[in-house]
């Protein structure tokens, strides 16, 4: 039988998927979640789901937000949405060939250290082609949740698509969130192994 298991992590991508995309924003003020954000982090959080952040920031390359902008920004992010797990941020460009900016899959690699879990066991959600190739990339599960700006091809290409966060949510925890009926969660080790799913 198959068993949706609760994953080790969620790795959010941030602009456009957890706060609206306001292109190389280096003001706090400016930072809007998206619809549904804070209830899909709180449910993560309530299931004991850790939650990070895997973000690409060539703004601070290309010197139009300053690190201490950056890190303002985050800030608020964390004041309206609750704190994160782990911040995996890559500051580069494209040019500069680094192993962490997305599509490369070097945030999701390093947040997932950082959190103890294996890259295989995380959802990355995002809302770009990008997110989902540096998913695939870790081996990581990615679920794509579109805005207006998303391509035709990457909705296409994209392993999962969600409708929202909501959604996201919904289909990451489906089991986990489910209050388990007295008698059926499988606790020895040897009847896990022995396949049998229910006593
Ligand atoms: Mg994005
Ligand atoms: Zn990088």
């Amino acid at each position: 039988m198959f068993e949706k298991r609760r994953p080790g992590a969620v790795l959010f991508d941030r602009d456009g998927t957890l706060i609206r995309d306001v292109p190389y924003n280096g003001d706090p003020n400016r930072v809007e979640p998206m619809p549904g954000a804070l209830e899909a982090l709180a449910r993560l959080r309530r299931a004991d789901v850790p939650v990070a952040v895997v973000t690409n920031q060539s703004g601070v390359a290309k010197g139009l937000v300053s690190p201490d902008e950056m890190d303002q920004v985050n800030a608020r992010v964390e004041e309206l949405l609750g704190p994160f797990d782990a911040w995996a941020i890559c500051v580069h460009d494209d040019a500069d060939g680094c192993t962490c900016r997305k599509p490369a899959p070097g945030l999701v690699i390093r947040a997932a250290a950082v959190l103890d879990v294996s890259p295989r066991d995380c959802v990355v959600v995002g809302d770009i082609g990008r997110d989902m190739e540096a998913a695939r990339a870790a081996g990581a599960r990615g679920i794509l949740v579109p805005t207006e700006l998303t391509r035709p091809e990457e909705i296409e290409q994209a392993p999962e698509v969600a409708d929202d966060l909501t959604d996201v949510v919904d289909r990451v925890l489906t089991d986990a969130e489910d209050p388990v009926p007295a008698g059926a969660r499988i606790s020895a080790p040897w009847a896990r192994a022995m396949g049998w799913s229910r006593w």
